[in-house]
Parts: structure tokens; C-alpha cells; sequence
């Protein structure tokens, strides 16, 4: 199963790629992640890529392109992955479909005026789980259940920087949504539902594809 889960920051993919990854048994791959690690390890690449990713923009094309041909050639991969957060841009897609072929390109849809709600509030812990402060009681936000570790915003969902955010999606990014139709591979799903509303269609489509 080799899926792309696309949409707007903030419209869930993370939060589904978690779901999947556990029914499946396929690793989630997310370049927001692998950055924001070579951020935290202060590599070369990491501080190169800060520059953008504080500001909203993306990261150049050769660099992110270059670290997800590494990725997706290993051992792990063989069996299929979850693209979290790539591609972003035409030329990343062009690069993807010349390494290896996507069964499916889940596009999840949520209205704008409710993505800087869901990124403002986002909260993240280092195990890679995602709290939102809206569906978490409140004092009971600031500890991961998971792992216990302690919470944290990231630097870019200030709401200063969403608005770039957004608005890099909708030149650079959204014209994917076209190019993936015509392919015959894109399958919308409405994401102004719950989370487990939106994995339900999610888990459908999978299966669907997985019978063909
Ligand atoms: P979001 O939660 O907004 O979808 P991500 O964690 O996927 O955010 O990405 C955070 C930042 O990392 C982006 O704003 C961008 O700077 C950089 N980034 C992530 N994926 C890509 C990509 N495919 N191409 C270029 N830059 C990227
Ligand atoms: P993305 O990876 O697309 O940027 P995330 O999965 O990180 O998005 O979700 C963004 C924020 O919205 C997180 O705080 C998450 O807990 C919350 N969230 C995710 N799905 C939903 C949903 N269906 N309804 C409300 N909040 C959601
Ligand atoms: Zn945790």
C-alpha cells in the first residue's frame, strides 16, 4: 500500500497517518518530522531548512526530494508507506512518480476559518503524538499519554506564521489536487468531521484499493 495522505497544514494528515500506520504496519513518512529532526540534531541540513520552515515557506525542492528518495529505499519501505506532507510542490511529484508508483492520494478538505483553529491549537509531544487543546480537557493538556512526556507548540503554528503557511499550500501546493485527479489516483474526504468520522472513510478507501 503506497498512499499520499494531502491537504492543508493543519487538516489532519498526521493524525490519520497515525491510524493507518497501525493497521497496516507500514511506517508513516513525514517530512515535517525528518526536518524538524535534523533541526533538533543541528545538522548542516537542519539549520539550512529552519530558515524556511520559520517562515512558513518550503523547503527547497532538490533538498526535501533528496532526503525522501533516501528514505523510501529502505528496508521498511518494501511494502508500502504513508506519505505525510509530500509532495508540496509539482516538481516534488514529478520526482516522487520517476522513484516509485502511489496506489491512492487521500486529499483531506477542511474549511480555512477551521485550520488556523486546529493549528494554533495543536500541541506536539517528542514520541510524535498530537494533542489538539480543544479535545483535550483542559489541565489535562500538557502531558502525552502515551509516553508521559511534556507538551509543546511548535515554533511555526504561531498564527503569523499559518497565514504564510496557507497561503504557500494554496499556490505551490494545491495544484496537486489537479494533477493527482487526472492521474485517476485522488480520493477527497470531508475533514470538517471528527477524527474518527474521517479515518472511517479513510480505512474504506484502503480497503477498496488494497481488493483491486
Ligand atoms: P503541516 O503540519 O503544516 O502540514 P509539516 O510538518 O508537514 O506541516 O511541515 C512543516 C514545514 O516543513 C513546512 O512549512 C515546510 O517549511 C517544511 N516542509 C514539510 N514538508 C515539505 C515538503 N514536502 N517540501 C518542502 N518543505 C516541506
Ligand atoms: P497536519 O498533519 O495535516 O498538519 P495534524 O494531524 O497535526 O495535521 O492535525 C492538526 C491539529 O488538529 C492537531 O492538533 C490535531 O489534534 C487536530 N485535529 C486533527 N484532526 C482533527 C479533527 N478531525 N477535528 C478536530 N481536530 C483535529
Ligand atoms: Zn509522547
Amino acid at each position: 500500500m503506497k498512499v499520499a495522505l494531502f491537504g492543508p497544514p493543519g487538516a489532519g494528515k498526521g493524525t490519520q497517518a497515525r491510524y493507518i500506520v497501525e493497521s497496516y504496519k507500514i511506517p508513516q513518512i513525514s517530512t515535517g518530522d525528518l526536518l524538524r529532526a535534523q533541526v533538533r540534531e543541528g545538522t548542516d541540513l537542519g539549520k539550512m531548512a529552519k530558515e524556511y520552515m520559520d517562515k512558513g515557506a518550503l523547503v527547497p525542492n532538490e533538498v526535501v526530494i533528496g532526503m525522501m528518495k533516501e528514505r523510501i529505499s529502505r528496508d521498511d519501505c518494501r511494502k508500502g508507506f504513508i506519505l505525510d506532507g509530500f509532495p508540496r510542490a509539482l516538481s516534488q511529484a514529478e520526482a516522487l512518480s520517476r522513484i516509485v508508483g502511489l496506489d491512492a492520494v487521500v486529499n483531506i478538505t477542511v474549511d480555512t476559518s477551521a485550520l488556523i483553529r486546529r493549528i494554533t491549537g495543536r500541541r506536539m509531544c517528542g514520541c510524535g503524538a498530537t494533542y489538539h487543546v480543544d479535545l483535550n480537557p483542559p489541565g489535562q493538556i500538557g502531558i502525552c499519554d502515551r509516553c508521559g512526556g511534556s507538551l509543546y507548540q511548535r515554533e511555526d503554528d504561531s498564527e503569523a506564521t499559518v497565514k504564510s503557511r496557507l497561503e504557500v499550500y494554496h499556490t505551490q501546493t494545491e495544484p496537486l489536487v489537479e494533477y493527482y485527479r487526472m492521474k485517476g489516483l485522488l480520493k477527497d474526504v470531508d475533514g470538517n468531521r471528527s477524527i474518527e468520522e474521517i479515518s472511517s472513510d479513510i480505512v474504506d478507501i484502503l480497503a477498496h484499493i488494497e481488493g483491486q
